[in-house]
C-alpha cells in the first residue's frame, strides 16, 4: 500500500512551496488508495516555534487536503511528534556503531573551528571524511581503551555516520532518473548529537522506515541528501522507499527560489494564512485572509511544476480531477516560476463558478462587520449584477458599496462634469417623475425617465450624469435604473435630495 508523508519542521508558517509539497503527496497518495501521513520533525530545539505545528494542521485541513495519520489522528505508526519519538532513535544510532557504519567523535566545537581555520589559511575546505577522519578524535582513529574510557568519564560526543571511502553510488530519483555520486566527495555526517537529539538525517530515515512510507516526495533542496539517505538504508539493511524531488518553486522573473520576503515585495501573500510571529509580533498575511478560495489555491498550487502530459492546455481542476490525473512523470525538473497574476486569474475563476446563495451569505457576514443588515434575496440579487468583475468577495462591496450604504463622497472631477448650472430643475423633475412611478421596477423607471427626456428634448447625459452621481457617488457601476430599482424609490428619491444639498 502507498504511505507518503509530508515532515515539516515547525519553525514558522508554512509558505507555497511547504503546501505545494503536502499538496503532491496528498495527490500521489490519493491517486493511488494510499495513506497521506504528518510528521512533525521538531528535533531542532532552537529553530521550534510555537503555534507552528497548528499552523500547519489548519493550513491542510483549509486546502482540503487533510491527513490520514498524523498528530491528533493517531494510527498505527504513531506518535507522529518526534520529539514524542526520542528514545527510539538512540537505539537505531547504536545499531549502526555495532554493525561498523557509525562512530563516536569527540571532537569539540572549537577543535573543529581549528581544523576549519588552518584548512581556509592554507586555501583549502575542512572536511570530515574518510581522508581526514584518521587525524580528529573519534572512535575510528582512538584506541578503543581511550574511546571506552572518554564515554565513562562522560565527555560528550556525537555520533557520525562512517561514509563508505570510493565507490560510486547509483542513485534514483523519480522525476530527474539516474544519477551517480561519488562517495569519496561526501562528509561523515553527525546522526546523532551530544544533546542526546538525533539529527534530521538519522530521525528522518528511521521514522519513514517505521512508518513504512513507500514514497519520498520532497523539495529539491533535499535532492544532496539523498545519497547519504541510500547509504543509511542499505547500512540498516532496510529496503529503501523511492523518491521523488519536486523542482524549485522560482520568483515570477524566474530568477531565483521563491522566498517568503518575495511575497511583500509583490504585495502578494505567499503564506496560505496569516501568520503572528510569536517572537515579534509581525503578521504576514496569507491567501485566505487575501479572499483566495482554496481550490483557487490548489489548483495554481498543483500546476507549478505539474502538467496533465499529452499536450494539454487544460489549466482548471478540481482537486478530483487532480487526483485522477496526477503523476510523479509528469513532474518538471526544472524550476518553475511563480506567477501572482495567474494566481488571481485562477481566483477570477472559482469566483465566477461559486453559488450566488453562498456568496451571498459571505457577504452578509461581512456586510455584518459595517454594521449593515440586508435580507439575502437582495444580497444575492446584487451578487449577480457585480459577479462577472468580482475576483474576491471585498469586490462587492469596492465596486458596489452603494448598494447599502448612500455614498459619503462625490466625485470631484465627476461633480464638476456633470452638475450644471440646470442640473437642481432637471433633479426636481426626476423626483417628481420617480415619485409618480408606481411599480418601481428597472423597467417602469427607465421608460418613466426617458419618455419625460426626449418629449422636453432634454439632452441625455444632463440627467442621467448627475443621477448616477447622486446613487453612486461617482461614474461608475451597471445600469442606473437597475441600481436605482434595486436600492428602492425611496432611498432614490433621499439620495438625489442629498446630493442636491
Ligand atoms: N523536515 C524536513 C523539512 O522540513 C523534511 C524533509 C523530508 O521530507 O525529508 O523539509
Amino acid at each position: 500500500k502507498v504511505r507518503v508523508r509530508f515532515a515539516p519542521s515547525p519553525t514558522g508558517p508554512l509558505h507555497i512551496g511547504g503546501v505545494r509539497t503536502a499538496l503532491f503527496n496528498y495527490l500521489f497518495a490519493k491517486k493511488h488508495g494510499g495513506d497521506f501521513i504528518l510528521r512533525i520533525e521538531d528535533t531542532d530545539q532552537a529553530r521550534y516555534v510555537e503555534g507552528a505545528e497548528k499552523y500547519i494542521v489548519d493550513a491542510l485541513n483549509w486546502c482540503n487536503i487533510p491527513f490520514d495519520e498524523g498528530p491528533g489522528k493517531e494510527g498505527d505508526a504513531g506518535p507522529y511528534r518526534q520529539s514524542e519519538r526520542k528514545q527510539l532513535y538512540r537505539e537505531y544510532a547504536d545499531m549502526l556503531i555495532a554493525s561498523g557504519n557509525a562512530y563516536y567523535a569527540f571532537d569539540t566545537t572549537d577543535e573543529l573551528d581549528a581544523h576549519r581555520q588552518d584548512h581556509e589559511a592554507k586555501g583549502k575546505t575542512f572536511i570530515y571524511n574518510w581522508h581526514n577522519r584518521q587525524k580528529l578524535k573519534n572512535s575510528l582513529a582512538l584506541p578503543e581503551a581511550e574511546v571506552k574510557q572518554k564515554i565513562e568519564a562522560g565527555e560528550p560526543y556525537v555520533i557520525r555516520f562512517k561514509t563508505p571511502e570510493d565507490e560510486s553510488l547509483q542513485l534514483k530519483d523519480e522525476i530527474r532518473g539516474e544519477m551517480t555520486i561519488e562517495t569519496k566527495i561526501l562528509d561523515d555526517k553527525v546522526l546523532f548529537k551530544s544533546d542526546g537529539m538525533p539529527t534530521y538525517h538519522l530521525a528522518n530515515i528511521v521514522d519513514d522506515h517505521l512508518m513504512k512510507i513507500t514514497h519520498v516526495i520532497r523539495g529539491e533542496e533535499w535532492l544532496p541528501s539523498l545519497a547519504l539517505h541510500v547509504l543509511l538504508y542499505r547500512a540498516f539493511d532496510w529496503k529503501a522507499p523511492k523518491f521523488a524531488h519536486l523542482p524549485l518553486i522560482l520568483k515570477p522573473q524566474g530568477k531565483g527560489k521563491l522566498s517568503k520576503r518575495d511575497g511583500d515585495k509583490m504585495g502578494f501573500p505567499v503564506f496560505p494564512m496569516e501568520w503572528k510571529d510569536p517572537k515579534t509580533g509581525d503578521v504576514s498575511t496569507g491567501y485566505r485572509e487575501e479572499g483566495y478560495f482554496p481550490e483557487a489555491v490548489v489548483n495554481m498550487l498543483a500546476l507549478l511544476g505539474w502538467n496533465a502530459g499529452g499536450g494539454t492546455e487544460k489549466e482548471i481542476y478540481s482537486l478530483e480531477e487532480l487526483t485522477a490525473a496526477f503523476s510523479l512523470e509528469h513532474v518538471s525538473k526544472g524550476g518553475s516560476k511563480f506567477d501572482p497574476e495567474k494566481t488571481k486569474w485562477f481566483q477570477h475563476h472559482y469566483m465566477q463558478g461559486a453559488k450566488n446563495d453562498k456568496l451571498a451569505s459571505d457577504f452578509q457576514q461581512l456586510l455584518k462587520q459595517k454594521g449593515l443588515e440586508f435580507p439575502a434575496s437582495y444580497v444575492e440579487k446584487i451578487i449577480s449584477m457585480l459577479k462577472e468583475r468580482a475576483t474576491f468577495l471585498k469586490d462587492f462591496w469596492e465596486m458596489g458599496s452603494y448598494f447599502f450604504k448612500a455614498p459619503e463622497n462625490f466625485d470631484e472631477k465627476a461633480v464638476k462634469k456633470a452638475w450644471k448650472e440646470d442640473t437642481p430643475d432637471l433633479m426636481n423633475t426626476l423626483i417628481s417623475k420617480l415619485q409618480e412611478t408606481e411599480e418601481f421596477t428597472a423597467e417602469n423607471v427607465q421608460e418613466q425617465v426617458k419618455s419625460w427626456i426626449t418629449s422636453e428634448g432634454i439632452g441625455f447625459g444632463n440627467v442621467m450624469q448627475p443621477f448616477r452621481l447622486s446613487l453612486v457617488g461617482a461614474m461608475q457601476g451597471p445600469d442606473v435604473f437597475e441600481i436605482a430599482a434595486a436600492i428602492g424609490k425611496e432611498e432614490t428619491i433621499r439620495r438625489i435630495r442629498t446630493a442636491q444639498s
